[in-house]
C-alpha cells in the first residue's frame, strides 16, 4: 500500500520522556473538580448553578451561548463551591466552577443503556451532540456543531477523515483511545458522516499505524457506507489541517477516488459523539499523555475533566526535581501552565513538566546561521529570516513589518530543531513578547 505525505519540511520526533502508548491507567477521581465554562474555541457557556447548589454527575452546568460556544456538565456529583477565575499563560481570564465531590454516582460503574440511532435525523443527531458539549478534542476545540454543519458545506461530494495520525509522541494518548475504544470510534465516524451529511469515511492512519487501520476497516465493514484506507507519512505535521489535506489531495489523484471537501476529526471527537448520542453521556473523562523529563513516572492516564494537573502529576509519583517549565500540549504546540491547580479540559491530549537541559528550555537566543528552520518547514518559508524581520517589529519598531506572517500555519517544526532555541515560530505567529 502506498504512503501518501505531504511533500517538503517537517520531522521525525522521538521523545524518550513520553510514556509507553499500549496502555492505559485510570487516574483517581479528583474530591476538588475545576470546571471551566469554555473549553471550547469561543464564548464561555453561562453557569446555570451557583455556589451552594448540589450537581448531580454529568448534568448541565454552564449553558452554550450560541453556534461558537458549547454546554458544559459537571463531570462528578457534589456541590458547587463558588465561581474562580485565573490568568492563564496568555494572559486570558478563565472562569471555573469549582466543586466538591459527594453524593452517589449515576454513571460510573452504572450498566449503560445503549440508545439506538439508526432513525434519526442528522438535525436530531446534531441536537443530541450539541446538548451533550462535544467539541474537537485534539484541536482548539471548535464546536462540533460548528465543523459539521451541512447547511454551510452544501451539496459537494464530501468525505470524513478520521485522523489517526500520531506523529507527535505526546498523542500517545489518543493512540491508546484508539486501540481500547475502536468500536466508539468507528460508531462515532459513521453518526458525525450522517450528522453533517457526509457520504464517505477515510481512516487517515500513519505508515507505523497500518494494522490499526485495518481494523479500523473492518469494523467499519458493517455500516452500510464507503470507507477506505489511507495510510500516510509520519512526520510531523501530517496530522496538522493542511499537510494531512494535501496528503488526501495525492491520494485522490493517484487512486482516482474523489474526496470533495473534507472534515477531519480525531479519535477522540468521535468516541466523544459515540458517548453522547448511543450513551447520552457528555464527555466526562480525557485521556492524558503524562510525561517530561521532571516527573517520576510518566504514563498515559485517563483522566476525569476537571482535575487539577497537579494531582495528575502528584499521581505520576510527582517530581524527580522542581521543573523548569510546564505546559499542555505537546513540546510542538504546548500551552505553558502556571498554576498547578489549572484543570485537564477536553482538550488537554496531554501535560508535561520538564527539567532544565530538555528541548523546550535553555535558549542561546542567537542565529548561527545553520539554516535547519529552512529544511523542516513543510510551506517553504524562511523562518530565520521572518524572525529577523519580526524583532524590531516586536521591539515596537514602527520600520518593522506590519504584522504576522499570515502564511505561517504555526506547527513549531522550526522551533524545535533551531539549534539556539529561538522561539520563531511563536515571533513568526506573533504570539511571542521575545524581544531579544
Ligand atoms: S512554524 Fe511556520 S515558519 Fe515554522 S516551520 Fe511551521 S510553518 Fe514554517
Ligand atoms: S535553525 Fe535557528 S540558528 Fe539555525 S538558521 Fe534557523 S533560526 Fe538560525
Amino acid at each position: 500500500m502506498k504512503i501518501h505525505s505531504f511533500p517538503r519540511g517537517g520531522i521525525s520526533f522521538d521523545d524518550p520522556t513520553v510514556p509507553p502508548r499500549d496502555s492505559s491507567t485510570i487516574a483517581f477521581l479528583p474530591a476538588l473538580s475545576v470546571i471551566p465554562l469554555a473549553q471550547h474555541a469561543g464564548v464561555p457557556a453561562r453557569p446555570t448553578v451557583a455556589a451552594g447548589d448540589l450537581v448531580r454527575e454529568g448534568m448541565l452546568i454552564g449553558r452554550s451561548q450560541g453556534p461558537f460556544s458549547a454546554n458544559v456538565h459537571a463531570t462528578v456529583p457534589g456541590r458547587v463551591i463558588r465561581e474562580v477565575s485565573w490568568k492563564n499563560a496568555e494572559g486570558r481570564i478563565c472562569d471555573a466552577l469549582l466543586i466538591r465531590m459527594g453524593g452517589g454516582f449515576e454513571l460510573l460503574g452504572k450498566k449503560e443503556t445503549a440508545y439506538s440511532w439508526a432513525d434519526l435525523s442528522p438535525h436530531e443527531l446534531m441536537r443530541l451532540i450539541t446538548e451533550f458539549g462535544i467539541v474537537e478534542m485534539d484541536g482548539a476545540g471548535r464546536p462540533i456543531a460548528s465543523v459539521l454543519n451541512y447547511e454551510k458545506t452544501g451539496k459537494r461530494d464530501q468525505s470524513l477523515v478520521v485522523r489517526c495520525v500520531f506523529d507527535d509522541p505526546w498523542l500517545a494518548s489518543d493512540y491508546a483511545l484508539c486501540r481500547e475504544r475502536l468500536k466508539e470510534v468507528v460508531e462515532g465516524s459513521v453518526i458525525a458522516a450522517r450528522t453533517g451529511r457526509l457520504n464517505r469515511i477515510v481512516f487517515a492512519v500513519s505508515h507505523r499505524e497500518r494494522d490499526l487501520g485495518r481494523k479500523l476497516l473492518s469494523e467499519a465493514a458493517s455500516y452500510k457506507i464507503p470507507s477506505s484506507l489511507v495510510i500516510t507519512g509520519s512526520r510531523y505535521p501530517q496530522h496538522n489541517q493542511r499537510e494531512m489535506e494535501l496528503a488526501l489531495r495525492i491520494y485522490e489523484k493517484r487512486e482516482g477516488i474523489l474526496l470533495g471537501s473534507v472534515v477531519i476529526l480525531g479519535p477522540a471527537t468521535l468516541a466523544a459523539i459515540c458517548d453522547a448520542v448511543k450513551l447520552r453521556k457528555p464527555v466526562l473523562d480525557r485521556y492524558v499523555t503524562v510525561g517530561g523529563s521532571a516527573v517520576k513516572n510518566p504514563r498515559v492516564m485517563k483522566v476525569r475533566i476537571g482535575t487539577r494537573i497537579g494531582e495528575v502529576f502528584a499521581e505520576c509519583g510527582g517530581f524527580v526535581d522542581k521543573p523548569k517549565r510546564m505546559a499542555t500540549g505537546s513540546p510542538f504546540l504546548g500551552r505553558a501552565v502556571i498554576d498547578l491547580d489549572e484543570p485537564v479540559i477536553k482538550t488537554t491530549y496531554a501535560v508535561f513538566a520538564v527539567l532544565g537541559g530538555q528541548a523546550v528550555e535553555s535558549r542561546a537566543r542567537n542565529c548561527i546561521g545553520c539554516g535547519e528552520c529552512r529544511a523542516v518547514c513543510p510551506i517553504g518559508l524562511d523562518p530565520e529570516e521572518l524572525f529577523k524581520q519580526m524583532r524590531p517589529f516586536r521591539n515596537g519598531d514602527a520600520s518593522g513589518p506590519p504584522g504576522p506572517s499570515v502564511e505561517c500555519h504555526g506547527c513549531g517544526c522550526c522551533e524545535l530543531v533551531c539549534p539556539s532555541r529561538l522561539p520563531l515560530s511563536q515571533v513568526i505567529a506573533g504570539e511571542d513578547s521575545y524581544a531579544g
